[in-house]
């Protein structure tokens, strides 16, 4: 997107394939405007020029002798280097692995941590579901609550930390995808490491907007989306401190995870082949590493274009007659923004922005039910109401907003 709101020059710094797009408006072709980030990006031209120069070389990946698979094998282990170095953490204790996604890889994590229900998770109301369920499904969750503008203190995390029984695991989220809202993670981490809590972020919104030092912040765990950084689908990062996956069943079993197999026992490979069964997808691993180069490279570049990303956003839907907006609209945030409009439900928003002016935003809860229901400030009892119309297949009555979301500059 070119854009200038009077606020500085909003161009994109990352050439993006496909962003001179155009889509039919009215019988007559339009640029396509591409509100809708912080679901997928598009590739990145330099993604796709890392994807073009290995195209010829991909082959088997650590099985083969031959000169290609040395060369695939190769790119592989590379690129968990890059990954570990592009958030911060030190590949002596730290790993890359590459789930398919943010849910594949908390999905991983929780199974992999052997939690009990008699172990609690300190979470939070803002959470994707990416990052719930999978706790919900294995342990106790302790939830911290959001206020009516969707934000909650570190305070109020520490103070769930203290809570008896201690806690195993906080997860939570860096970023709001809803919001665009930015916890205080520093604060935050610092908490639970004092108290030998692990730390799980989900970093799908945060890490390709924000440089991540996951070093500095103490972070154990830290999973991202590939597809969200101008990668394609099928290939993420999940950056993990080696002793947790040092012993343990791997979430998924098969070949490559193992050192000998009989019908009676399996005696499993070490770290990380151990959680890397089944044929990975080098290619998109490829890409990965090459979109986390891009990323690393521009730095604080990136932050100051998103500032101005920000404002823009504010400025212009300031404008809007019977617009509000959900979540903070100051402090620091994400290019990201969720409203509702006055007497026009969500959907016909999203539908009319994209037949009417070609733009594409995305329009629901947004994998987010809870927060949803807190911004809009349901009670417990419509939130049963909601739950109780989805169980008789009216799931459209459950209520929703509009997201505009920026590519990572
Ligand atoms: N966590 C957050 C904050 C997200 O925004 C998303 C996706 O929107 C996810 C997790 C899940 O990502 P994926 O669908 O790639 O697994």
């Amino acid at each position: 997107m070119t854009s200038s709101f009077g606020t500085g020059d909003l161009s994109l710094l990352h050439p993006l394939v496909g962003a001179d797009l155009r889509v039919p408006v009215g019988g007559e072709p339009r640029r396509y405007v591409d509100l809708d980030a912080a679901a997928t990006t598009s590739a990145s031209a330099g993604v796709v020029r890392a994807v073009q120069e290995f195209l010829p070389w991909y082959s088997s990946v650590h099985r083969g002798a031959g000169a290609k698979s040395q060369v695939t094998s190769a790119r592989y282990e590379q690129a968990r280097e890059t990954l570990t170095r592009f958030v911060g953490a030190d590949p002596a204790t730290h790993v890359a692995l590459f789930p398919r996604n943010t849910t594949e890889a908390l999905n991983l994590v929780a199974f992999r941590l052997g939690l009990t229900r008699d172990d609690v998770v300190v979470t939070t109301a803002v959470e994707h579901h990416a990052n719930l369920l999978p706790w919900q499904r294995h342990a106790q969750l302790r939830v911290v609550d959001v206020d009516e503008s969707g934000t909650y203190d570190a305070a109020a995390v520490v103070a769930a930390l203290d809570e008896r029984p201690t806690p195993r695991v906080l997860a939570v989220s860096g970023a709001s995808n809803v919001t665009g809202w930015l916890p205080d993670l520093a604060a935050i981490t610092a908490a639970a490491r004092d108290r030998g809590v692990l730390v799980v972020v989900d970093g799908a919104q945060l890490v390709p907007h924000r440089p991540v030092d996951m070093t500095a912040l103490g972070i154990d765990v830290l999973a991202w989306s590939g597809h969200k950084m101008f990668a394609p689908f099928g290939a993420s990062g999940l950056v993990v401190d080696r002793r947790l996956l040092a012993d343990g069943e791997p979430f998924l079993v098969g070949g490559g995870a193992v050192k000998a197999v009989s019908h009676e026992e399996v005696v499993w490979a070490d770290t990380p082949d151990r959680d890397d069964a089944g044929t990975p997808n080098v290619i998109g691993v490829v890409a990965l590493a090459a979109a986390a180069a891009e990323l690393l490279a521009a730095g604080e570049r990136n932050r100051r274009h998103e500032d101005l990303l920000v404002r823009a956003l504010d400025d212009e839907l300031a404008t809007v007659p019977g617009l509000r907006r959900l979540g903070p609209t100051s402090g620091d945030r994400l290019p990201v923004a969720a409203f509702v409009l006055d007497g026009m439900p969500h959907g016909e928003v999203a539908e009319r922005l994209a037949q009417e002016h070609g733009i594409g935003v995305r329009s629901g809860c947004f994998c987010a039910h809870p927060y949803l229901s807190r911004l809009f400030g349901l009670t417990p009892a419509e939130v049963q109401q909601f739950h109780d119309d989805a169980r008789a297949g009216r799931a459209d009555r459950l209520p929703g907003a509009v997201r505009v979301s920026c590519s990572p500059a």
